[in-house]
C-alpha cells in the first residue's frame, strides 16, 4: 500500500488569467497529492482517530456513509494501514456496489447496509450501540468524522496555512474540517465555506457550537452553487472544471471543490473581494469520485 505522506502536499498558484486582476493572488494548497484515496480533510479527520483507536487497545473500527462517501473509503483504507479492521454502516441497500464501496471491499472493510430511514438514526445512542454489539471492543468515528479528534486532526491543517493570506476557502460537508480550521487560523483569517447542497445555510449553527467564544467570527457558508444538490452536477459544472484544468492544471472533484471553485469565480465576478486580497483554496481531495464523470473529463 502507498503511505499517506504530508509532506507531498504543495501550494500552487492559480494563473493570473483565472482571477483578472481582482485580487493579489489566489493558491491552492494541493491536498489531494497526499494521497490517491485516503486524501485531503479526510486524513487529517482520521489520522488523531485512528491512532487513539490503536492505542487504547480497540479491536474494530466502526464508521457511517453512503455509497459514494470519500470518508468511508479513506476509513478503508487507513485503517488497513493502522491494522485495525473496519466496519461501516451504508445508507441504502443497492443492487450492485459502487465504485466506492467495491474500493472499501478491496481494502478489507465489512459492510452492513440499512435503509435511508434506518441510517437516519446515526447519532442515537440507542441504536449505535445496537449496530455495534455485534463487534468486541468497538471505536465510533461519526458520519464524516464529524468527532472532537476529527475537528482536532483537521486543524493540523494549518500548519500548510501561511498568515499572510487574508481569506481562506474551503468546501463544507459535515462542517468539521472548517471548525478545525477556525478554532486554529489567526482571527483576521476570513473563512468562507461553500456548502454543495441546498439550503446548506442551515449548517452555520450547528458549526458555530462548536467553535471557540474568541474565534466564532469572521466566517460565513455560501449554499448557491449546489447544482441541484449534493451529488447533482450538469454540463456548465463539468465545462467548468475542464477549463480550469486547461488553465491551471489542477483536477477538480464533482461533488466537493468544482462547486467550491465555481462559486469563487462567481464572487469574484461580483467583486465580493478588494485588490490587496490574497485567497488559499483548500483541495480537498475527493478525486476517486469522479470515476462517474470520467469520461467527460479532460483529466
Ligand atoms: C468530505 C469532503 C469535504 C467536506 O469536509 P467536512 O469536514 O465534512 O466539512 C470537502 N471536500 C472533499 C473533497 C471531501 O471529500
Amino acid at each position: 500500500m502507498v503511505t499517506i505522506d504530508e509532506r507531498l502536499a504543495v501550494i500552487q498558484p492559480l494563473h493570473k488569467f483565472w482571477y483578472k486582476g481582482k485580487v493579489l493572488g489566489i493558491d491552492v494548497l494541493r491536498l489531494d497529492l497526499i494521497h490517491p484515496i485516503v486524501s485531503g480533510n479526510k486524513w487529517f479527520k482520521l489520522r488523531l482517530n485512528l491512532a487513539n483507536a490503536v492505542d487504547d487497545g480497540f479491536k474494530t473500527v466502526l464508521t457511517f456513509g453512503g455509497g459514494y462517501s470519500n470518508h468511508l473509503v479513506a476509513t478503508a483504507y487507513a485503517a488497513k494501514k493502522f491494522n485495525i479492521p473496519a466496519v461501516a454502516i451504508v445508507r441504502g441497500k443497492y443492487d450492485k456496489l459502487t465504485p466506492t464501496l467495491q474500493s472499501c471491499v478491496e481494502y478489507g472493510m465489512e459492510l452492513i447496509f440499512v435503509t435511508q430511514e434506518e441510517y437516519k438514526n446515526n447519532e442515537q445512542p440507542d441504536w449505535i450501540r445496537q449496530m455495534a454489539a455485534h463487534f468486541d471492543d468497538i471505536y465510533i468515528i461519526p458520519e464524516g468524522g464529524a468527532n472532537e479528534l476529527g475537528r482536532t486532526g483537521a486543524g493540523l491543517m494549518d500548519r500548510f496555512i501561511d498568515k499572510n493570506y487574508t481569506h481562506i476557502a474551503i468546501a463544507v460537508g459535515s462542517g468539521t474540517t472548517l471548525i478545525g480550521l477556525r478554532n486554529k487560523l489567526k482571527r483576521q483569517q476570513y473563512i468562507i465555506g461553500f456548502v454543495p447542497m441546498k439550503e446548506g445555510k442551515y449548517m452555520e449553527q450547528s458549526i458555530n457550537k462548536h467553535l471557540d467564544k474568541n474565534k466564532n467570527t469572521n466566517w460565513h457558508l455560501q449554499d448557491e452553487w449546489h447544482f441541484g444538490g449534493f451529488g447533482k452536477w450538469n454540463k456548465e459544472l463539468i465545462t467548468f472544471m475542464n477549463e480550469f484544468y486547461d488553465l491551471n492544471k489542477i483536477p477538480l472533484d464533482i461533488v466537493y471543490t468544482s462547486k467550491m471553485m465555481y462559486g469563487l469565480n462567481q464572487l469574484l465576478l461580483d467583486n465580493y473581494f478588494i485588490s490587496t486580497d490574497k485567497i488559499l483554496c483548500i483541495h480537498s481531495g475527493g478525486l476517486q469520485g469522479n470515476i462517474s464523470v470520467q469520461k467527460d473529463l479532460i483529466y
